[in-house]
This record gives C-alpha cells, sequence and structure tokens, in this order.
C-alpha cells in the first residue's frame, strides 16, 4: 500500500469539509441529506486562491479574484435548501465568481446555467469546474440582469449578488411552479433573502432573512 502527501492532502481536505458540513450546517438546522452529502463533496478548497486555501472551510465568505468574494458555505447551503432541488431541474446561478456554488447546484440539479459579468472570472470559473469534472455546468459571460434566455426556461433561478429589485428579464424565463431566490436591498440595510415562486401564473413572495452579498451590477442592481 503507498500512502503519498497528496492522498494526506485530500483526507485532510475531506475532513475539514466534515466539520464544515456538521458545525456551519447540520447545527444550523439544514438537513437535505442531498445538500449535506453534495457540501461534502465539493472541494472548496480547490475554488479560492492558494493563499485563501487554509481558510477554504471557514465559517465566512472569502476574497477571490477581482474584488469579489466566494459566499460563505452556510449561505450557499441555505440558497440551495430554499430552491427546492429535487435532482432533475434546469438552474441558473447569476453571479458564477469561483464557481464553486454552480459546482454545488450541479449535484443537485440536472443542469447548470451560471452567468458572470467579469470574463476573468468567467474564464478561470470555467477551466476550474472543467477540471474537476463538473460537466453538466455551462458558464456564461453576460450581464444576469438579464438572465440567459437561451437556456431558458428555469425551475429555479439563484441569484448570488444583492440586487434593488428583482430583474423583471426573470420572468419570462421561470416555469410555472419555478421557485427564484434573490437577495434583496439598499446600500443602507443590507440584503433580505427572498423566495418569489411562480404558481398559476402569478408570482408570490416570501422573505427568508438577512444576508450580505457582494453587489449586483447593474440595471436592477448598483452602477459600477
Ligand atoms: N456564486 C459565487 C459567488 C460569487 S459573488 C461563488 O460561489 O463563488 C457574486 C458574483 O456576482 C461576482 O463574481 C460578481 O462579479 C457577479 N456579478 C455581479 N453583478 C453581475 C451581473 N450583472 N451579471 C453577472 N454577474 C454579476
Amino acid at each position: 500500500m503507498h500512502d503519498s502527501s497528496a492522498n494526506q492532502d485530500s483526507d485532510i481536505w475531506q475532513e475539514a469539509r466534515e466539520r464544515m458540513v456538521e458545525n456551519q450546517i447540520r447545527m444550523r438546522g439544514i438537513n437535505d441529506l442531498r445538500i449535506l452529502d453534495a457540501m461534502r463533496r465539493v472541494p472548496r478548497e480547490e475554488f479560492v486562491s492558494p493563499d485563501q486555501k487554509i481558510f477554504a472551510c471557514n465559517d465566512c465568505a472569502l476574497p477571490i479574484d477581482c474584488n469579489q468574494t466566494i459566499s460563505q458555505p452556510y449561505t450557499v447551503a441555505y440558497m440551495c435548501a430554499a430552491a427546492q432541488l429535487t435532482g432533475n431541474e434546469n438552474v441558473l446561478e447569476v453571479g458564477c465568481g469561483s464557481g464553486y456554488g454552480a459546482a454545488v447546484l450541479s449535484l443537485l440539479a440536472r443542469e447548470v446555467h451560471t452567468v458572470e459579468r467579469i470574463p476573468e472570472l468567467v474564464q478561470q470559473a470555467s477551466e476550474r469546474l472543467q477540471r474537476l469534472g463538473y460537466f453538466n455546468v455551462q458558464v456564461y459571460s453576460a450581464d444576469g440582469n438579464l438572465g440567459v434566455p437561451q437556456a431558458a426556461p428555469f425551475d429555479a433561478i439563484i441569484v448570488t449578488a444583492g440586487a434593488k429589485s428583482l430583474p423583471k428579464p426573470y420572468l419570462n424565463q421561470l416555469k410555472e411552479g419555478g421557485r427564484i431566490i434573490i437577495p434583496i436591498g439598499t446600500e443602507f440595510t443590507g440584503q433580505t433573502m427572498c423566495r418569489f415562486t411562480l404558481k398559476n401564473g402569478k408570482l408570490s413572495e416570501e422573505d427568508l432573512g438577512a444576508f450580505t452579498f457582494v453587489p449586483l451590477i447593474g440595471e436592477f442592481g448598483w452602477p459600477t
């Protein structure tokens, strides 16, 4: 039997992710086994820069390139739970960033489309997701305020940047029964996580609590 240092390294990360799931996610009340399993399996440490790697499983958002962030693990799990995925969905993520959220979603849905406005992050996330084998994720370089009409309709739209209001184009890209999970707020108040559900052609809204996100840039968010 041989035990390379790479194997030891991956065991250490596996344990770190186990603790992350137990202490940060399950302890806070997320019990969906598929979500817990996805968060254990996706190597979060591969989605941050080398200098942030030791913090990868900490209970916080971390800086990534271009002044953006990878969301806190609990926030990712929370949004996945709010989206009520069973495994057969077509999902849109707005704000690809590192690609971490998309990787987690890819284990919970049939296909994931993720859009990012910063070309450098698009490039990095696409390469990373390919390298790690997340082949049911498609990354788009575009303005997420517009959704991704060519991949619609979606069962769920998950927005990982804080908006001022619900982007109107999403309404035409959502299936009957579909959910939009989006943090909405002002500069002063921070954001409230909102879930919009389309039922019988009508949109209903629920507020799910306070969160903090980097801004959504553009028409339904903030100027650059
Ligand atoms: N889901 C990401 C979190 C990234 S932070 C992860 O797991 O790492 C939010 C991202 O939204 C940033 O990368 C930011 O560049 C992007 N963003 C902001 N406004 C956008 C817009 N209008 N269209 C697409 N992406 C946008």
